[in-house]
C-alpha cells in the first residue's frame, strides 16, 4: 500500500502528537506512526507516573510537618492506594483514550515500526509483517524520543537490572533496592522507593543532582540521608551478579559490595535512532539527530539533509529532555512546516515564532525530590561559562515570613544571577517545600527580559513564599 499525506511524524509521543496536531490545524494533512504506545513515554513510564508515585509522600510529609494538622495523621502511606494511583495517571498502560484523541481531530495513526526508506518515504513495519508506505509532500518529522542507557558495566545486563520503566511501572516494591545514578530520574525514585517503604542505596559516582546549583544536591543527598537512604557520592559500580536467590550483589570499583533485591539504572537517555533508516539518507543510526534553528535536521557537516525535508523534535535531537520543551519545539516545528508550504514568512530570528530560543536560554525544569528543586535559565557556572558578568543573589527561603507561615521548619534556599551587563535575570533556583508553582514567574522574568527596575513594581502579596522575590531585589540593591 502506497499512501501520501502533507507530513510524516515517526513517533506519537507528546511531541509527534503536537507537532501533527499543528500541522493539522495549519490546514494540511499528517499521519503519526507509533510502535508501541500512542502518547509515548511521558504518558506511561515518566513524567505522569513518577509524579503519581511521589505526590502522596510528598502530600503526607507536608502534613506531618504541620502543628494541628500532623495530628490528624495516625498511619502511614497506603502504598497498594498510592500503586493504584500511578495506575490511572499510566492509564492502565491502555493508549485508548489518546487513540480517540487523534481520530476527533483527523490524524491517521499507522501502528508499527517507522523507517525511512528514500527522500520523504517512510516505511511502516506493523506487527504481523505488513509494511505500508507513506510519502510525505513536505515534511518527515523525527520524534522517536529516547530510552535508558545501560551501561556496558560488567555482569549488568544478566542481572536483568530495573531501568525507569520497570520502576516506574512497579507492582510490589522490593525490600532493598539499589539505584546507580545521582541525577533527576535517580534522585526522584530513590525518594518515591525510600516513602513507599524500600531501603535505597544510592550509587552517585557523580554527585546528587551535579547539573544544578552546588546548594541544591547537598540539600538533596542531606534529605535523602535524613529519609534513611543510603547515597555513595563518588561511588561506582565494577561488576553485577544477580545469584540464584534474585539478590543483586554490585560490586564497587572501591572493592566493598552492595547487595538489593531490585537494581535501578538511571544514568541517562540514549536516542531512539537505532532502527529508524537513517542510514538510508547518509546519517548515522543510533545517534542523536543535530537539528538547526527550525528543527531541520542537519548532517556532520551542518548542511541541511536533502532539501530540508526531514526535521527532528522532542528528546531525539538531544536540546532538552523535557516534555514542556519539546511541545514548545513541537509548536514551532509544526508551524515552521506549514509556513514553509504555503510559502509564508519563516519567523526564525531569536524569540521568533517558528524557533525554540527558550531552549537555550529559558528552560524550567521541576525536580520532585524532597525539597522540591524548581529551576530555569542558567546556573552561576554554566553563565560564566558563557562569558556573561554576572552576579549571585542568594537568599535563606525560610526567613521569608510566608515560608514561616507555610510549614513549621521551611528550610529552603533561592538564588538569583543577574547580568551585569544588561541589569536582567538569566537563572533562577528555588528549593524548598512546594517551590514548583513559584517557577513560571521566573520564568516569564528571564523570557520577557524584565529589567530590575521594573521587576521593583512587581509587588508579592503578603505573607506569601513569593517574597523572596522582594528579598532577593534588596540584597541586590537598588
Ligand atoms: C522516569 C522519567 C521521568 C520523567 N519525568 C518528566 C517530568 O516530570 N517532566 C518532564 O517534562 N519530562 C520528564 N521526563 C522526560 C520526558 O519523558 C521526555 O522528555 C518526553 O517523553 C519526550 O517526548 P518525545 O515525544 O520526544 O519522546 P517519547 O515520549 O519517548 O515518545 C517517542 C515515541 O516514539 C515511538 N517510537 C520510537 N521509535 C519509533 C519508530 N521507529 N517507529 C514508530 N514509533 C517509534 C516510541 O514508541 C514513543 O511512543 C521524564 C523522563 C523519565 C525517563
Amino acid at each position: 500500500m502506497d499512501v501520501t499525506y502533507d507530513v510524516i511524524v515517526i513517533g506519537a509521543g507528546p511531541v509527534g502528537e503536537n507537532i501533527a496536531d499543528r500541522v493539522v490545524q495549519g490546514g494540511l494533512s499528517a499521519a503519526i506512526v507509533e510502535r508501541e504506545l500512542v502518547g509515548g513515554e511521558c504518558s506511561y513510564w515518566a513524567c505522569m507516573p513518577t509524579k503519581a508515585l511521589l505526590r502522596s509522600g510528598a502530600a503526607l510529609r507536608a502534613v506531618r510537618k504541620l502543628p494541628g494538622a500532623r495530628e490528624a495523621v495516625t498511619g502511614g502511606l497506603d502504598v497498594a492506594a498510592v500503586l493504584r494511583r500511578r495506575d490511572s495517571f499510566a492509564s492502565n498502560w491502555q493508549d485508548d483514550g489518546q487513540v480517540s484523541w487523534l481520530e476527533s481531530v483527523g490524524i491517521p495513526l499507522y501502528r508499527g515500526q517507522g523507517r525511512i526508506s528514500s527522500p520523504r518515504v517512510v516505511e511502516v513495519t506493523g506487527a504481523d509483517g505488513a509494511t505500508t508506505a507513506l510519502t510525505a509532500r513536505h515534511a518527515v518529522v523525527v520524534a522517536t524520543g529516547s530510552g535508558a542507557l545501560v551501561p556496558d558495566i560488567d555482569g549488568l545486563r544478566a542481572a536483568a537490572p530495573w531501568t525507569s520503566r520497570e520502576a516506574v511501572a512497579a507492582k510490589e516494591i522490593p525490600g532493598r533496592l539499589a539505584v546507580i545514578g545521582g541525577g533527576v530520574v535517580a534522585s526522584e525514585m530513590a525518594t518515591a522507593f525510600s516513602e513507599l517503604g524500600s531501603s535505597v542505596t544510592m550509587l552517585a559516582r557523580d554527585g546528587v543532582l551535579p547539573l544544578a546549583e552546588p546548594f541544591v544536591g547537598a540539600l538533596v543527598t542531606e534529605s535523602l540521608q535524613d529519609a534513611g537512604v543510603s547515597v555513595h557520592l563518588g561511588a561506582e559500580a565494577g561488576s553485577v551478579k544477580r545469584t540464584d536467590d534474585g539478590t543483586v550483589h554490585i560490586s564497587l570499583t572501591t572493592g566493598d559490595e552492595i547487595e538489593a533485591d531490585e537494581l535501578l539504572v538511571a544514568i541517562g537517555r540514549t536516542p531512539n535512532t537505532q532502527d529508524i533508516g537513517l542510514d538510508t539518507i547518509g546519517l548515522t543510526p543510533g545517534a542523536w539527530l543535530t537539528v538547526d534553528d527550525t528543527l531541520r535536521v542537519v548532517g556532520e557537516d551542518g548542511s541541511l539533509v536533502g532539501d530540508g525535508w526531514l526535521y527532528a523534535a522532542g528528546d531525539v535531537n538531544r536540546r532538552v529532555l523535557l516534555t514542556h520543551q519539546g511541545k514548545y519545539q513541537a509548536r514551532a516545528a509544526g508551524d515552521v512546516i506549514v509556513a514553509r508550504a504555503k510559502g509564508e514568512t519563516v519567523e526564525d530570528g531569536p524569540w521568533g515564532r517558528h524557533v525554540a530560543t527558550a531552549d537555550e536560554r529559558a528552560v524550567p525544569q521541576v525536580i520532585f525530590t524532597e525539597p522540591e528543586i524548581a529551576s530555569v535559565g542558567l546556573t552561576a557556572a554554566a553563565a560564566e561559562a558563557a562569558g556573561l558578568r554576572i552576579r549571585v543573589v542568594d537568599y535563606d527561603l525560610g526567613a521569608v515570613a510566608g515560608s514561616a507561615l507555610y510549614t513549621d521548619g521551611y528550610r529552603g534556599e533561592a538564588r538569583m544571577i543577574v547580568d551585569e551587563d544588561r541589569k536582567v535575570i538569566v537563572g533562577f533556583t528555588l528549593v524548598g517545600p512546594d517551590v514548583a508553582e513559584l517557577l513560571q514567574a521566573a520564568t516569564i522574568a528571564i523570557v520577557g527580559e524584565v529589567p530590575l527596575d521594573r521587576l521593583w513594581h512587581a509587588v508579592p502579596a503578603y505573607p506569601t513564599v513569593s517574597e523572596v522575590w522582594l528579598r532577593l531585589l534588596e540584597a541586590y540593591g537598588r
